[in-house]
Order: C-alpha cells, then sequence, then structure tokens
C-alpha cells in the first residue's frame, strides 16, 4: 500500500473533516459515517476476540483450490462491545435524515424492551434474510436500515478477524482470484497505488489484496477491449472501471494522484456519485453489503 493510507485511528477524524471540506454535497452523510468511522476505530482498540484457527489440512486445501480462509459465518465478533457500538450508531442515526432518525428511534426503543441486537448478527453471518424481514417488519423499519446499523456494529470484530486471519496468507504468493482471499467477498473498491500496482478492497471484511491491473474481479475477464473506465475531467483521481463481458463496474481511486489521506470507507462514501453514473450507463455493482441490499 501507498504511504497516504491511514494506519491509525487519529487520522480519521482529520480525513472526515477534510472530505467534508471537499465534498460538500456529501456533507450530511459524512456527519453521519464520521461519526460512525470514529466509534468503530475507538471500538477496535476495546475489542476482545479470540483469532480464529485453522487447521493445517484444511489450510493445505483452501490453498490448493485457491478457496477463500473462511465462510463469512465462522466470523466472530466480540457481542458487549458490538452491542454498545450498535446502540450508538443508532443514536448518531437518530440525529441523520428523518427516514434514518425514525427508524433508528423505533430500533431503540425495541433494544430498552426485548430486542438483543446479537440475533441481528448472527443473522447478518448465517445470511438469515427472514430474521432481518421479521424484525423489520414488527418495527416497520427498512431492513436495510437495519442490516447497515447492525453490519457497521460489528464490522470492527470483522476487520480485526480478517487482520489476524491475514497470518495464514502465503507471503509474496500472487492471489490471482476476483474474491477477497480471507472471506470470499467481492471488492467493493479498486486502489492504484505506488507504480501503478493495483489493490482491492474487500465489501465485507475490509482486507487488502494486490490484483492484475487490466482484469475484472467479478468475471475474471482481462481481454482489454471489454475493460474500459468511465472517467470525470474534474475528478483526476478517480475512476470507474467497467466491464462489457458481466457488465459490472468497480469504482478506482488512484491514489497517486489522491493529495489525501486514504481511509478507505471513506473513500466508499465520498464517491457515490460515481456508483450513480455507472448504473446510468448500464453497469450494476458487484457486491451485496448488507441483508436485501
Ligand atoms: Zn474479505
Ligand atoms: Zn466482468
Amino acid at each position: 500500500m501507498s504511504n497516504n493510507f491511514i494506519l491509525n485511528s487519529t487520522h480519521v477524524e482529520k480525513a472526515v473533516q477534510n472530505a467534508k471540506k471537499h465534498n460538500t454535497a456529501y456533507a450530511e452523510m459524512l456527519d453521519f459515517y464520521g461519526r460512525i468511522f470514529i466509534a468503530q476505530e475507538e471500538s477496535k482498540s476495546r475489542l476482545r476476540i479470540e483469532p480464529i484457527e485453522i487447521a493445517d489440512k484444511i489450510l493445505d486445501l483452501k490453498r490448493r483450490e485457491a478457496f477463500p480462509l473462511v465462510e463469512i459465518q465462522e466470523f466472530t465478533y466480540d457481542l458487549s462491545e458490538s452491542a454498545d457500538l450498535f446502540v450508538r450508531i443508532c443514536n448518531f442515526a437518530r440525529e441523520a435524515n428523518p427516514k434514518l432518525a425514525e427508524s433508528a428511534t423505533a430500533i431503540i426503543d425495541a433494544v430498552d424492551a426485548d430486542l438483543k441486537p446479537g440475533i441481528l448478527f448472527d443473522a447478518l453471518l448465517s445470511g438469515n434474510e427472514a430474521e432481518y424481514e421479521n424484525v423489520a417488519e414488527t418495527l416497520q423499519v427498512d431492513k436495510q436500515i437495519l442490516g447497515l446499523l447492525a453490519y457497521n456494529s460489528i464490522k470492527p470484530s470483522l476487520c480485526t478477524a480478517a487482520e489476524q486471519l491475514a497470518a495464514y496468507l502465503t507471503p509474496n504468493q500472487p492471489w490471482s482470484k476476483g474474491y477477497c482471499p480471507i472471506c470470499g467477498s467481492a471488492p467493493i473498491l479498486s486502489f492504484l497505488v505506488a507504480e501503478g500496482e493495483r489493490t482491492l478492497i474487500c465489501s465485507f471484511c475490509w482486507h487488502n489484496w494486490q490484483a492484475k491491473r487490466v482484469y475484472c474481479p467479478f468475471c475474471e475477464n482481462t481481454d482489454n477491449a471489454k475493460l474500459q473506465y468511465l472517467y470525470n475531467e474534474e475528478e483526476k483521481d478517480l475512476r470507474i472501471d467497467v466491464c462489457d463481458n458481466c457488465k459490472r463496474y468497480l469504482k478506482s481511486v488512484d491514489t497517486r494522484k489522491a493529495d489525501r489521506l486514504i481511509y478507505p470507507p471513506l473513500e466508499q462514501i465520498t464517491t457515490l456519485h460515481l456508483d450513480m453514473k455507472a448504473r446510468e450507463e448500464g453497469f450494476e455493482p458487484g457486491i451485496k453489503l448488507y441483508p436485501g441490499g
């Protein structure tokens, strides 16, 4: 990774303030997400999770077959820390836009009554959409908002687990697949770093891995003629890599041209206009973030 990547939490606040200044259209959204990012980084320092262990035999098989190290449902999380963060994030949502505020108020009331956030966390990890539908219907809230709040509450645990699991990856051996070597999820962002190397960021555990430059991670297409990018003169550090083979897109940040500290979750928010642009042009995202998302 290049040296303008944020490696510690103290820079996150600075990066959020900077982003607010330069992306006024996102100011309100960044107020909400900025608070989440800072709370997540603080939470990370208090987490207690046991590293996930992988037996040698299984590890050999995973390496041989290029399988991801773990399935999503194998992730563990710090329940009390995540439940605390859930309530904090709901409180931030209460002060955000009216739709979020209304849902967050209903969810906080439910937590005060009998809703256990752990049920939502477990349902998210096991892909139990029915549980989300039940809770969303009972509370009369949007399923996607519920998923967003739950995901962001366990995200510090997921990222920490991924950092621990990375020790099982084979050093210096390139990962040629388009999915995350840790959890198997699709990439959410691409970064061009020093000397034009390309790094992909996982949409679930936020692990990053080096990838081929001319390559669609969603269908493994390497045909130059079918890979293009959408570009806008005013944002020289941003582009959208599009694939004419599978009609999917991936947002890309050229960190060599970005004169700022890079915090991947923040880059994801400040590039939402690129998602709109890509969809307008007939391309679909390759990711699915939250239940119902
Ligand atoms: Zn991952
Ligand atoms: Zn493709």
